[in-house]
């Protein structure tokens, strides 16, 4: 509790609280893509070759990495007939053709919402459609999207990027977006290139996922009423870095990103009476608990969890892990 003075000069306490948003951390996606590696793991045994961080955070890089994985940018790191796993981000067909060459055994962990937008690239582009990818230039799943149809797609990185594009057909383009934007943005790009492409046509369904939706949706909900939102989730984690976005413009007067607890300052909890917390799709619970520890300790015990959607859905594991483990399985059975 704080303390503060009134009107008539009796001193009064101050509740500080927090406001934890629900849903939050793990989505479907990274839960299959972290078990994928696990999983292979046990069957095959370590090392695991993974390309790129299977999930973009750090503690679950270095907890895979300390039970016997491997992370590698390119797969000509892998050695001939090793097993490499494609992270959750998804890659472009040459990935599995380089894989292919180098006779290794590929697991692809691209969550199924990414694969989807893969589809749609790919049959546009049959279509002979242009394509308006909007996404950030250099990230993962933007790669391995554009790499479905390099010839079709053109990269859209925000409301800015719109007055640049050039399409051969204006009757004949379509938008699709990664699926770790924050919302209203990609909304105000879409509006930015529909000024210039009036007969521009949408995705067939949402491609920005039900998880980064939701989890910006809960944020928007809280943030006007917090001093300061934290987000657990790491710099290279998209999805994460748009949830401190999302909260300061709905209304927070402070947001910070932190991989651990030990990173808040103690200066960001300076005169805060409200602080919201919530975590990126990558972001195991644990760490939460952690940051909920640090702020009790700080005085804020008092937790209210804000809940806007029930999240249920489950990805089964890649078939090709599937299969091995139902062979290895039958095996020990015989
Ligand atoms: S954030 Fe969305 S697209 Fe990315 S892994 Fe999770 S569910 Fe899939």
């Amino acid at each position: 509790m704080g303390r503060s003075g009134t009107y008539d000069g009796r001193v009064t306490e101050i509740r500080k609280r927090v406001l934890l948003a629900k849903p939050r951390g793990y989505c479907a996606g990274v839960d299959r893509a972290v078990q994928t590696v696990e999983e292979a793991l046990k069957l095959y045994g370590p090392p695991i070759y993974v390309r790129k961080q299977i999930v973009h955070n750090k503690h679950v890089v270095s907890t895979l990495e300390a039970k016997g994985a491997i992370f590698v940018e390119e797969n000509e790191e892998v050695p001939e007939g090793a097993t490499v796993i494609f992270s959750a981000h998804g890659v472009a067909p040459e990935v599995y053709e380089q894989a292919k060459a180098r006779s290794l055994k590929a697991i692809d962990a691209t969550c199924p919402l990414v694969t989807k937008v893969h589809h749609e690239a790919r049959r546009f582009a049959a279509d002979d459609y242009d394509i308006l990818l909007i996404g950030h230039e250099g990230h993962e799943e933007v790669i391995g999207t554009a790499g479905e149809a390099p010839a079709h797609v053109q990269l859209v990185d925000g409301p800015e990027g719109a007055d640049k594009v050039t399409v051969r057909d204006p009757s004949k383009v379509v938008w699709l977006s990664q699926t770790t934007l924050s919302v209203d943005e990609t909304m105000e790009t879409v509006a930015r290139l529909k000024q210039r492409l009036p007969l521009l046509q949408s995705p067939p369904s949402d491609d920005i996922c039900y998880a980064t939706q939701n989890r910006q949706h809960v944020v928007k909900e809280i943030a006007p009423e917090c001093d300061v939102v934290l987000v657990v989730g790491s710099r290279n984690s998209s999805n994460s870095v748009r949830l401190v976005e999302v909260a300061l413009d709905a209304g927070a007067r402070a947001g910070h990103l932190v991989d651990y607890a030990h990173e808040i300052a103690d200066e960001w909890l300076e005169g805060a009476t409200t602080v919201g917390v919530t975590s990126g799709a990558s972001v195991p619970d644990e760490l939460v608990t952690q940051v909920l520890e640090h702020l009790a300790a700080r005085g804020f015990a008092d937790v209210s969890e804000v809940t806007t959607a029930d999240e249920r859905l489950i990805f089964s594991l890649p078939q090709e892990l599937k299969r091995d483990m139902k062979a290895a399985a039958a095996s020990r059975t015989a």
